[in-house]
């Protein structure tokens, strides 16, 4: 079976290794150029590092990983603690596997490393998809075909293959935009700590993690708002001065962080999609952002993605026979747990962004109340491959 996968991202290329272990001929067509990589730091729970494990890269990714000693909600105003939740110390006993603080680029090169060396080809766009009887076409930019038994859209928020098959989407503008950034661990004050923070306050917030083989960097997201649609990218720029000023009169551990940032500062305007009932036709499926873009206010748009490859190869290695059936099966598996995930990583843009109040009084009661992550093991053990009937 020949099975060709539309972007090299995270997604894409956990599938396309999943899927190359499983004994399948596996093409993953890469829009960009070369393999350099942009972006920057990614939270991933144990739901995907237990996935990563299983795809034979774990020794790697306890080099790139960075185990933070605590993950802590802070008050915005004053740094007072209001919560700190057990979850990085015991990932490994608890569910199995660590949580990490991870330089996207460096999980990105994880996991093309050992793959065979024409499976990825980058410059590589394709423009068109074409679903039929027996299996699937894509199209590239260049004018040729690729054709496969399958055709795998791990192309990205704004999928060409979600658009050629299930049909497109709107997006939706949370009226928020992050600032992401990355401080050299020398610059930091003194005493930062290998520490996951938030700091909750009203209409923003700002989440700060280690990251980087070795902790070489802080990797530092702010979410302020922004009330006028602009475009979904991941490499438009923003300035330090502008992301100083979204956070005047804020605590003096976020002034201490601001203090020592420098340019490049990127901006990019969070959307999400409603969660979309059906993303499979008979030969042609998608995963990761392409079918469930999410808010990044649960850290999961990565590790969703990364569970979604597992589930992928498993409909498909249990099923070889009788594709629609696999893709079919894989999008019943998955589509419920993303959408729920989905609609909890919307509402947290209101919760995390309560104006000082009542209300913000009860959420922060009850966050110094929990500080287990019991509410959650329904995400972090899932266990993709294990499949319903
Ligand atoms: C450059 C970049 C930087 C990012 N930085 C961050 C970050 O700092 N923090 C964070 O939380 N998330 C970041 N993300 C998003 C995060 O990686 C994803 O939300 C998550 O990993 C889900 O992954 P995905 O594989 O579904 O999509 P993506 O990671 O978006 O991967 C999609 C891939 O498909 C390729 N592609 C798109 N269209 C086509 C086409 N027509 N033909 C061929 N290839 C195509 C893209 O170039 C990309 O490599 C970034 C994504 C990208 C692409």
């Amino acid at each position: 079976m020949r099975i060709v996968v539309v972007g090299g991202g995270i997604g894409g290329l956990a599938a396309a290794r999943g899927l190359w272990l499983a004994g399948f001929d596996v093409v993953v067509l890469e829009r960009e150029r070369t393999d350099e990589e942009i972006g920057g730091g990614i939270l991933l729970g144990p739901n995907a590092t237990r996935v990563l494990r299983r795809l034979g890269v774990g020794a790697g990714l306890d080099k790139i990983g960075v185990t933070p000693q605590a993950v802590r909600l802070v008050r915005w105003s004053n740094d007072a603690l209001l919560s700190d939740f057990d979850l990085a110390r015991d990932a490994e006993r608890r569910y199995g596997a660590p949580y990490y603080g991870i330089y996207r680029p460096e999980l990105v090169e994880l996991l093309a490393a050992g793959l065979p060396d024409d499976m990825v080809r980058h410059g590589a766009e394709v423009v068109g998809v074409t679903n039929g009887p027996t299996g699937a076409e894509v199209r590239l930019a260049d004018g040729s075909v690729e054709a496969g038994d399958v055709v795998v859209g791990a192309d990205g928020m704004h999928s060409v293959v979600r658009g050629a098959t299930v049909g497109d989407v709107n997006a939706r503008f949370s009226r928020m935009v992050a600032y992401r950034a990355m401080i050299p661990w020398q610059k930091l004050p003194e005493g930062t700590g290998t520490v996951v923070r938030n700091w909750l306050g009203p209409g923003r917030h700002m989440n700060t993690f280690p990251m980087g083989a070795g902790a070489r960097y802080l990797g530092m997201i702010a979410v302020v708002p922004e009330p006028v649609w602009s475009t979904e990218s991941w490499t438009a720029r923003g300035t330090v001065e502008d992301l100083r000023a979204h956070f005047d009169g804020w605590s003096p551990g976020v002034h201490a962080l601001l203090d020592v940032v420098t340019d490049p500062v990127y901006r990019w305007a969070l959307h999400d999609r409603e969660p979309m009932p059906h993303w499979s036709t008979t030969h042609t499926t998608l995963l990761g952002d392409a079918c469930h873009p999410m808010l990044p206010f649960m850290a999961q748009g990565p590790g969703q993605a990364i569970e979604d490859a597992a589930a992928l190869a498993a409909c498909l290695r249990r099923n070889r026979a009788d594709v629609p059936s696999a893709l079919a099966r894989y999008e019943v598996a998955r589509q419920p747990h993303t959408a729920r995930i989905q609609r909890m990583s919307w509402s947290n843009n209101t919760s995390f962004h309560l104006p000082d109040g009542p209300q913000q009084e009860l959420r922060d009661r009850g966050l110094s109340g929990s500080r287990s992550t019991e509410g959650l093991h329904w995400l972090y053990d899932n266990d993709p491959e294990h499949l319903p009937d």
